[in-house]
């Protein structure tokens, strides 16, 4: 991206940040092979994904669907006397609302969007009395669509409140984009794993993060490792898609893995995700950022919804391989294995000594600062 660029995109430009892309292989969705950009400055990221979608091509890779690409707008109402006589009167209106919405953007009902239907809820308020809310509904197609709906939510907020008998105050999409569903499905048999009890312990270590938010905050991170890294290397925007899985990770009231460890009939693994998908194709910077628009060429989409089904396929199997090392030899060998770069270079190692420095902190087995500094040494004095 040139200086140029990057000062249109933001403010106060001051220079651009390299992180890696890498490219995730061995992915087949829904029956299609799929090379996936990942951006990302953690070390074995990409090569567990790819590994873990290896392990998944026997049973036929990973399956994916999504819903609508609906997301919603929030418009809160203040001051309303009658709560229900409100929330009547809304949806009683709700055609003339839906069609003030549709006209603030042509091109969007254009390519078969627009605003589809409002919902008006009504819940308690933790100083006494009731918020209410109505929740504008809109197809965003192909885009991410936070800036369609609010521009929607905005136009309509006036006439809402003048059926409710209230003022508007906030006008907003909500990052909890529970209309916008993902879901990807994998299964391993349990050669492939490591045998039948490295499936039984990951089930076992799968389900603590099902009820223990401790142990879900860090399982759901290892998903968002991949999450994260395919929406930023397509140019989307990663707390968007953030908020929206740790919301809905939230969503019974307790905080729980946002991914589901079973085994089927035959023994094998089956593995699944669903969390809500806020990507786009248009706008934001996936059309503006020449390195997005590549990593989006790469992956060879023709929607969003597809782009989004990726993101989950990818996350999933995250989520799968660091469910299988934690459950076999631990996190730390691979990681370790692979992070011994990093740490040959932070103890000082130049271009030419890295790789033999990484090479000898792997095979002493203890990947650490004070080690590398002793090999960088020992190199040194040898020449
Ligand atoms: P946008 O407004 O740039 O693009 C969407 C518009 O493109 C549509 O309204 C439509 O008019 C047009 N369009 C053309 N072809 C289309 C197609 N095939 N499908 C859909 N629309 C098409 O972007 P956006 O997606 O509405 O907003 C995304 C941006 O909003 C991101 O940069 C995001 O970071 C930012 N944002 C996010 C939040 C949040 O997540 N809370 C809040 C505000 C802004």
């Amino acid at each position: 991206m040139s200086e140029e660029q990057a000062d249109r995109m933001i403010e106060n430009v001051i220079g651009q940040i390299g992180i890696p892309v890498g490219v995730a292989t061995n992915f087949v969705v829904n029956g299609r092979e799929v090379l996936v950009p990942m951006a990302t400055e953690e070390p074995s990221v990409v090569a567990a994904a790819s590994n873990i979608a290896r392990m998944a091509r026997e049973l036929g890779g990973i399956t994916t669907t999504t819903s609508e690409p609906l997301m919603q707008a929030q418009i809160q109402l203040l001051d309303i006397a009658d709560p229900h006589g409100a929330r009547a009167r809304l949806i009683e209106s709700a055609d003339e609302i839906l069609a003030l919405a549709n006209a603030q953007d042509p091109k969007l009902v254009e390519i078969g969007g627009g605003a589809r239907d409002i919902r008006v809820r009504i819940l308690p308020r933790s100083e006494g009395g009731s918020h209410v809310v109505v929740h504008l509904i809109v197809d965003v197609a192909d885009a991410m669509g936070a800036n369609a709906v609010n521009t929607m939510a905005e136009a309509v907020a006036p006439r809402l409140a003048e059926l409710a008998g209230g003022r508007p105050l906030l006008r907003i999409l909500t990052n909890l984009a529970d209309l916008r569903l993902v879901r990807a499905r994998l299964a391993i048999p349990p050669g492939a794993l490591g045998g039948g009890q490295v499936v039984d312990d990951m089930l076992a270590g799968a389900m603590l993060a099902v009820d223990d938010p401790y142990r879900a905050a860090t399982h759901n991170k290892g998903i968002m490792n991949g999450i994260s890294a395919v929406v930023l290397a397509t140019g989307n925007d990663t707390r968007a898609v953030e908020a929206g899985a740790h919301s809905y990770a939230a969503r019974d009231g307790q905080y729980r893995a946002l991914s589901r460890f079973e085994r089927d009939e035959s023994g094998s693994l089956v593995a699944t995700l669903e969390l809500p998908m806020a990507v786009g194709l248009v706008g934001g910077a996936t059309k503006t950022h020449p390195a997005a628009r590549a990593a989006v060429e790469i992956t060879e989409v023709k929607s969003a919804a597809e782009l989004g089904e990726i993101v989950c396929a990818v996350g999933l199997a995250q989520n799968v391989a660091a469910v299988r090392a934690l459950a076999a030899e631990g996190i730390q060998r691979g990681h370790m294995g692979l992070h011994a770069r990093n740490v040959a270079i932070g103890a000082g190692a130049t271009a030419s000594e890295v790789d033999a420095v990484a090479s000898a902190l792997v095979a002493d087995g203890r990947v650490r600062a004070d080690i590398a500094e002793g090999i960088i040494g020992e190199l040194r004095a040898e020449r």
